[in-house]
């Protein structure tokens, strides 16, 4: 394993699997709903969302049914408007911080729909979708916030041009669409504890530093 792939302060932490597109020993649950990035896309972009189903409702099976596209629309009144969607993430971290993949990294996950970054249309395109299991008002667990800073710090050392302050809520590419992942998360804590596993204190600074002890 390309140790550059590792995270930095030893420990076993996330890597990418020979594939480059895969965590390495990290549950796979392959959705089909995904197809190529367009030929020329540069990955810069990782986005965050929240989802619960039933909204509110931890612990259930439903969103992985979600993503596979065996949903039961009968299991609950809401579910009847989004069991024909074909929509997925790259991954979902669940609230004991379990983190699950649905889609290969360098593949185009349908988690953004219709969605705009700076200039860009399209954010699919070009970024890497992550689900929390939560919701928009209820704050979100430290070993959620663990998991994705950790995965943040791999897909930035993989990808480089991501860059911590380009990590950004649904709510931000989609705004009056989309809310999550809601007022309950904390931006401040994931861009810290990204910076800190990439060995900058500085949200936004150089990378490469000296690690934290
Ligand atoms: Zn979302």
């Amino acid at each position: 394993m390309d140790e550059s792939v590792r995270e930095a302060g030893g420990g076993p932490g996330l890597a990418l699997d020979e594939t480059g597109a895969w965590l390495d020993g990290v549950r796979r649950v392959p959705s089909p709903n995904f197809d190529a990035r367009p030929a020329d896309a540069v990955i810069d972009l990782v986005v965050v969302h929240g989802i619960s189903l039933p909204p509110g409702h931890f612990g259930t099976p439903h969103v992985e049914a979600l993503f596979c596209n065996r949903l039961d629309p009968g299991a609950d009144p809401c579910f009847a408007s989004i069991a024909s969607l074909r929509v997925s993430a790259h991954a979902v971290i669940t609230r004991d911080g379990a983190i699950t993949q649905y889609v290969p990294f360098t593949m185009r996950a349908w988690h953004a729909g219709v969605s705009r970054f700076q200039d860009r249309e399209r954010c699919n395109d070009f970024s890497i979708g992550i689900e929390l299991e939560g919701c928009d008002d209820v704050p979100y667990t430290t070993p959620q916030y663990r998991s994705l800073s950790r995965l943040c710090a791999l897909l930035i050392r993989r990808w480089p041009a991501i860059d911590v302050n380009r990590i950004v809520g649904h709510c931000d590419i989609a705004p009056g669409r989309k809310t999550d992942p809601g007022p309950a998360f904390d931006w401040i804590r994931l861009r810290a504890e990204v910076s800190r596993r990439l060995g900058d204190s500085r949200p936004g600074g150089r990378r490469g530093g000296p690690t934290d002890p």
